[in-house]
């Protein structure tokens, strides 16, 4: 029962229609001269930022995935060129992680409006690419300042990438609850974040258009968030990363597949995760991974590591890598544990 939390200190602004609440907030921070950070794909909702701030914005939207050094520095010679004082990103994790990049390396703090169901604008953790290889930290100055979170902006979130992606944030709840360090009060925000998204996710798959599933859904990924942005991530997390990084699978869908088998890997050795998580599914505890499976599967997101196109000659280095460096994980991680979980994961077969 012993335990240590430190929380982040972050405004939450949260409902629809509340991105016009993004001048009034960007006054409170005191930014002159933010630049509005987006994808290309994304430029023109950074448009409609630009206009509620005030012209004395800058845009830049050359946001790229995984934050590639290339995008860090063009968009450090803006910051410099518009000697802009804050930054404000709109759009995916991806765009976050360039805003925490800038607040890296420049100091500078941001605001964020996020469009998807990833949760990176709630920690502290910053992702760059160099060379090909993701470097990752922990900084509590990338931690946005401020989130404005609007369902409006996700409901042109496709059904697909919706699933992937609530199913991502999920997987950051599940972890919490069997977190090394996790704590009465994150294990409480992780419940309620499994139950919020589980309940809302099949109801977007079915009408993506649907505001208040859409609203439950980003209370449930913000709580999910807050989860990774404060404990500790196990098995789960590990092998996305190493999937994503070593053998280019994409990162949601990458999480929905895992999810299941990472979680019956851990079925005997984390009892009260797995009743926290039956609870919020509203099945026995033994049946959480099959529920999961049969969940990804009613969202339309892919099942198995073959429909990702991952090759099965490929699982025993994936195994390997992901032993190469021990991490805490409620059951112990072993090679043929591993090669097993990721043999199951591969066929799609309901764990
Ligand atoms: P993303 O930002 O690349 O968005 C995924 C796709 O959805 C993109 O094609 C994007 O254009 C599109 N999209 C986003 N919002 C949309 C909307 N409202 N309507 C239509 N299309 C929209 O990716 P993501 O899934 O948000 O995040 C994944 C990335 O974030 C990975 O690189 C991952 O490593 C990182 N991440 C970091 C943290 C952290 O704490 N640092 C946490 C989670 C994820």
């Amino acid at each position: 029962m012993n335990f240590t939390l430190e929380l982040q200190p972050t405004r939450v602004i949260f409902g629809a229609g509340q991105m016009a609440a993004v001048a009034s907030e960007v006054y409170l921070l005191g930014f002159t001269k933010p630049v509005i950070i987006s994808t290309p794909g994304h430029r023109v909702l950074a448009e409609r930022v630009q206009a509620l701030v005030g012209t004395s914005a800058s845009l830049f939207s050359g946001a790229v995935m995984h934050v590639p050094t290339d995008s860090v520095a063009a968009v450090l010679q803006h910051v410099s060129r518009y000697q802009s004082d804050g930054c404000v990103c709109i759009g995916g994790s991806t765009t976050v992680g360039l805003a925490k990049a800038v607040s890296l390396e420049t100091g500078l703090r941001s605001l964020a409006i996020p469009t998807t169901y990833a949760g990176s604008e709630m920690t502290p953790i910053w992702g760059i690419t160099r060379e090909g290889i993701k470097v990752t930290g922990r900084d509590p100055r990338v931690q946005p300042r401020t989130v404005i979170y609007d369902p409006e902006l996700t409901l042109s979130l496709p059904a697909g990438i919706s699933g992937a992606s609530g199913i991502n944030a999920m997987a950051h709840s599940v972890e919490a609850l069997y977190a090394e360090n996790r704590n009465p009060l994150i294990s409480l925000l992780s419940e309620s974040s499994i139950a919020a998204l589980a309940d809302s996710l099949p109801r977007i798959a079915q009408n993506p258009g649907d505001l208040l599933a859409r609203t439950q859904a980003l209370q449930g990924s913000w709580l999910a968030g807050i989860a990774l942005g404060t404990v500790g991530m196990a098995i789960h997390h590990k092998l996305c990363h190493v999937l994503g990084g070593s053998f280019s699978l994409p990162h949601a869908e990458v999480h929905s597949v895992m999810l299941p088998y990472c979680v019956a890997y851990n079925r005997e050795h984390a009892p009260e995760a797995m009743q926290a998580m039956a609870r919020a599914l509203h099945v026995d505890a033994p049946s959480v991974p099959g529920a999961l499976h049969d969940l990804v599967a009613r969202l339309g997101a892919p099942t198995s590591l073959r429909a990702l196109g991952m090759q099965r000659g490929d699982l025993a280095r994936a195994a390997e890598i992901a032993l190469a460096r021990p991490y805490y994980n409620p059951r112990a991680v072993t090679f043929d544990g591993v090669l097993e979980l990721l043999t199951a994961a591969w066929t799609g077969s309901r764990p």
